[in-house]
């Protein structure tokens, strides 16, 4: 059997190896390295693809939350609400830009930011609302656009984990996550489910005053070269790594199908289980599934991740402290038991390997390895 591993970037690689060195090379071959014809190329096809107006590419996601926050002129002390269950980089650009983190719990099913928390949440000093489609799957955008629509407030979408998901709304159109508030952002890192072979990231907007603005803030706060109006940032997609997002991106449907179908293996062999509660697939999109996340109950995780990893199966813990707890984050306005939800499924979630190129033979593996463990 193949090694297991979280994602398996290597075989992904090989299966298309000749497009993406090709891809590579046409890059050096022409040495412009910085803002060449792959970058424009890139955007381009990410546009049509999203259905989004503009695409501004950037260095990371990181700096894709970060820059959106500038360009819209947030200013210190304006809050900005987001979730408690997240990667740290959602609130780190807030903190760092000196506004101030406004954290609500998440609805337990999807993992993803509770509307009825956030309205609560709500005061005279909120300029922002930064929702998280968690894990592949898209946060409640219809409640929280009301909520924007009903304050005045702009909806940054931190699209770094469900890049290519489909929001369905109630009347059953769609549109492409990270299109539905005014920003969306997202991630480029390799493990992502579009990633490079190293960092990058994008913004998405359909207004062109924002768009115009956006461009500004990545580069130096400049629009007229060397004028600089603005302070901004040094942010930029190099162009080899948008050639192999330009090959990729190609993929990028038949990715969401292939981890779709391994999370079907695995919802077979979990669902129904006492002990373990399978990813709740929402209506409101389809899931793209950057994580097959377990909730556990009654069980001892740590062992079961010990029994996996000797049967060479990887398992992490996404994301083992929340925000509101994290050292760096400590803040006297919140304390352990605010956000219950968060905080019990920091104790109780598992994630389970999750790529492309998982085989039945390795599935297989997995569930029975895990059932062991579980019905003992
Ligand atoms: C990965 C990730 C980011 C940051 O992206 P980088 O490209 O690593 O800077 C931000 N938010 C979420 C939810 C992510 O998963």
């Amino acid at each position: 059997m193949k090694k297991i591993q979280m994602v398996d970037l290597r075989s992904q690689y090989l299966n298309m190896k000749e497009e993406i060195d090709k891809a590579i090379h046409e890059v050096i071959d022409t040495c412009a390295f910085i803002n060449g014809p792959a970058v424009a190329a890139f955007q381009k096809d990410l546009e049509k693809y999203l259905g989004v107006k503009h695409v501004i590419p950037c260095a990371n996601g990181t700096d894709a939350l970060q820059v959106s926050m500038m360009a819209l002129g947030l200013q210190p002390g304006d809050e900005v609400i987001t979730t408690s269950f997240t990667f740290i980089a959602t609130a780190e650009v807030i903190a760092l830009l000196r506004l101030t983190p406004v954290l609500v719990d998440v609805d337990p099913d999807t993992f993803n930011i509770d509307p009825k928390a956030i309205e609560r949440a709500v005061t005279s000093k909120t300029k922002a609302i930064v929702p998280v489609h968690l894990f592949g799957q898209c946060a409640h955008m219809e409640e929280i656009m009301e909520i924007a629509v009903k304050h005045n407030l702009a909806i940054i979408e931190d699209n770094c984990q469900a890049i290519g998901a489909d929001y369905i709304f109630k009347d059953g159109s769609r549109k492409k996550a990270g299109t539905i508030g005014r920003i969306g952002c997202t991630s480029f890192f390799p493990s992502k489910n579009l990633g490079c072979y190293g960092d990058g990231g994008a913004i998405f907007t359909d207004d062109d005053e924002l768009a115009k603005q956006l461009r500004v803030v990545v580069n130096h706060g400049m629009a007229v070269r060397y004028y600089h109006d603005y302070i901004g940032v040094n942010s930029r997609l190099d162009s080899i790594q948008a050639a192999i997002l330009k090959v990729k991106l190609q993929y990028l449907d038949r990715y969401a199908a292939k981890r779709r179908a391994a999370a079907d293996f695995y919802d077979l062999a979990f669902t129904g289980n006492p002990k373990l509660k399978t990813p709740v697939r929402y209506s409101n999109s389809n899931h793209v599934f950057h994580q097959y996340t377990l909730v556990t109950k009654q069980i001892d995780r740590a062992a079961l991740i010990a029994h996996l990893n000797s049967k060479d199966i990887p398992a992490m813990i996404y994301y083992p402290v929340p925000l509101h707890l994290q050292k760096a984050y400590l803040d006297p306005r919140y304390k352990p038991g605010d956000f219950p939800v968060t905080e019990s499924l920091s104790n109780s979630v598992v994630s389970l390997p999750m790529h492309t190129e998982l085989d039945e033979e390795q599935l297989k593996h997995i569930t029975t390895s895990l059932l062991e463990f579980v019905n003992a």
